[in-house]
């Protein structure tokens, strides 16, 4: 694996690579990498494409200061798993390298609606710091294929329209299945945080959207939404919303509708540390 710190570096590595001939699939993360990360690297690679991971901390997207400051930062471990998954570059650049004309000056996209529901109503500012992130590292890889995991339901949505805006009309993008712990869990950096007894709780949330999904048929969105409300806050999340939407226009629905491709979205604190996971239905 070759690691890249600077733009110039890699953008003149990849110039020479490209000239070559190789496809490349770009697999954006923010590092305290697991296996989520890693199975993007590893659809890339079996897509047959040359993989390329970026870790960068992007201080942009963090509207809760002390998430940023306490996002896990595990970069020696990080490269253990890259090389043991054989990915071909990592590229590790510091903030002046991404915003080389400062983060004020680095330009933003608007995301309209998407911006304004479930994750971009909770969290303002959010997606304009993904979309200037994942703008430039984009200017900056060309990538043929972007690898994107459906953790991040919102964010998948936002940066598909990211690249209409951007007019990236040759970029495919590949969105990728959760990786789940054994009880169900999303696979996320943060919950590395979560104290041991929120840990077992934090399953709860899986167990929701499961309930969700397997209630489509035969019951009211409005009760199991009110069901799953309950049920966390009893067991002590602060839960933000419990949401069921159109699985392409991301519009927000009352209730099942047959027919639809539907997602049904949950975000919910426990203690500290914020939790997001989605389902489709
Ligand atoms: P992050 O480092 O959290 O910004 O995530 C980087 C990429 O990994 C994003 O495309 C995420 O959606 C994806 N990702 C995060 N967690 C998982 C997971 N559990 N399974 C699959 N992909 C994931």
């Amino acid at each position: 694996m070759v690691v890249f710190k600077t733009t110039s570096d890699l953008a003149f590595y990849l110039k020479n690579k490209k000239a070559e001939g190789i496809k490349i699939g770009f697999v954006p993360t923010m590092g305290a990498l697991h296996s989520g990360h890693i199975s993007l690297v590893n659809r890339a690679k079996a897509d047959g494409l040359f993989s390329i991971c970026s870790i960068f901390l992007n201080p942009t997207q963090f509207n809760d200061k002390k998430d940023f400051e306490k996002y896990p930062v595990t970069t020696n471990e990080d490269i253990a798993l890259l090389l043991e998954a054989d990915c071909d570059v990592l590229f590790l650049p510091q903030v002046s390298e991404i915003y080389p004309d400062g983060t004020e000056n680095t330009k933003t996209y608007d995301f309209g609606y998407l911006d304004t529901i479930l994750e971009g109503a909770n969290r303002p500012g959010h997606f304009k710091g993904v979309g200037q992130v994942v703008g430039r590292l984009l200017e900056i890889v060309q990538p043929d294929t972007l690898y994107l995991g459906q953790k991040d339901y919102q964010q998948c949505m936002v940066i598909s329209k990211l690249k209409q805006v951007m007019g990236l009309d040759e970029l495919n993008i590949a969105i990728c299945a959760t990786m789940r712990e054994a009880d169900g869990l999303a696979m996320s950096s943060r919950n590395r945080r979560l104290t041991e007894p929120n840990r077992t709780l934090a399953a709860i949330i899986y167990q929701c959207l499961v309930s969700i999904q397997a209630k489509r048929d035969v019951a009211s969105f409005a009760v199991v939404k009110k069901e799953c409300f309950d049920l966390m806050n009893r067991k002590g999340f602060e839960t933000e919303y419990v949401a069921l939407a159109d699985a392409s226009t991301m519009d927000l629905l009352d209730e099942y509708e047959p027919g639809r491709q539907m997602v049904a979205l949950i975000a919910a604190k426990l203690g500290e540390i914020r939790l997001i996971d989605n389902i489709l239905l």
